[in-house]
């Protein structure tokens, strides 16, 4: 999506990363699908490593292309697509608060007004609860 026009007549722009007004929603009923796809490509990528067989698990996935990632590069590439396959986009109005909602995997939206009628800015970062991954 690179943009969304509000009923309040503000135009939502998408076409950066890191957007204060944008989250990804996942659904209760995918949550236990997208673990179980983690422990399936984790589980994929180490047997293929100690076997020395990289290289075949890359062509049985992106098969014999002149682009596919690199083996370093094959997990965080697979799990990007199954978070992405996962889970749905969330707009929110920087005007009206106005929480847009995707729908199906159409690029259609319902959209949910908040009492106060502002904007709230639900979906920004909150440093308190930023994520810390180690090394
Ligand atoms: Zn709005």
């Amino acid at each position: 999506m690179s943009k969304l026009g509000c009923s309040c007549g503000h135009v939502i722009v998408d076409q950066t990363d890191d957007l204060a007004y944008k989250a990804s929603l996942m659904r209760d009923g995918h949550e236990e699908a997208l673990y179980e796809g983690i422990g399936h490509l984790s589980q994929a990528f180490q047997v293929a490593a100690e076997a020395g067989s990289l290289d075949q698990l890359l062509d049985r996935t992106y098969g014999k292309t002149a682009w596919r990632p690199k083996a370093r590069d094959y997990l965080g590439d697979r799990l990007c697509n199954l978070y992405a396959a996962s889970s749905t986009c969330v707009y929110e109005c920087q005007n009206c608060g106005r929480l847009w909602v995707q729908r199906g995997a159409e690029h259609r939206f319902v959209s949910f007004a908040p009492d106060s009628g502002t904007y709230e800015a639900v979906l920004a970062v909150e440093p308190s609860r930023s994520p810390v991954m180690g090394e």
